[in-house]
């Protein structure tokens, strides 16, 4: 069920995640385009651990450890750096994504944040790439039509939406 959203998502959208492989900087940036307080700090952590042995080998908890440190930074801003930034297997749960996986009924009502986003890692297998774009297609589907107050008509996901 999940993987059928993303087909029809990126056959309605096309490719999305079209910045993957930049760098750390200009990630963050367009990440959080509107918070450049969490940018700053961000970029500052950057430079500070850049030069450290073997950053892209820390395991992922101890760099979201790490990203959790940072001021400003919550739990949805580490996962989507540690996907986007470091390429970990770490899916972004975030109020988009809740919201539209809860309409489709894929993900169940009073799950929590790790639970619903093991849930999804799972589903998709643990893949970078699909995991990146099908955050890109979800922001995408959700500044278009599953708002708040949906827009449902032309919707390519009603026929397997349960709202
Ligand atoms: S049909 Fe409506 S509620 Fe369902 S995914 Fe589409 S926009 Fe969201």
């Amino acid at each position: 069920m999940i993987g059928q959203a993303f087909s029809c998502l990126y056959k309605a959208y096309g490719e999305q995640n079209k910045w993957s492989g930049a760098s750390f900087e200009i990630v963050v940036a367009r990440l959080f385009a509107e918070d450049k307080q969490s940018v700053e700090n961000l970029v500052t952590w950057y430079q500070q651990v850049d030069g450290m042995p073997l950053l892209d080998q820390w395991d992922t908890d101890t760099l979201r450890q790490q990203l959790l440190a940072i001021n400003g930074i919550s739990v949805e801003m580490a996962d989507s750096i540690l996907l986007h930034a470091f390429n970990r297997p770490v899916f972004t749960v975030n109020s988009d994504t809740r919201r539209l996986f809860r309409r489709l009924g894929v993900v169940p009502e009073g799950l929590s944040h790790d639970e619903t986003r093991h849930l999804i890692e799972i589903s998709l297998e643990g893949d970078v790439d699909l995991f990146q774009e099908f955050h890109a297609l979800i922001a995408k589907q959700c500044r278009i039509h599953c708002l708040k107050v949906p827009l449902c008509e032309a919707c390519v996901l009603a026929s397997q939406c349960y709202h």
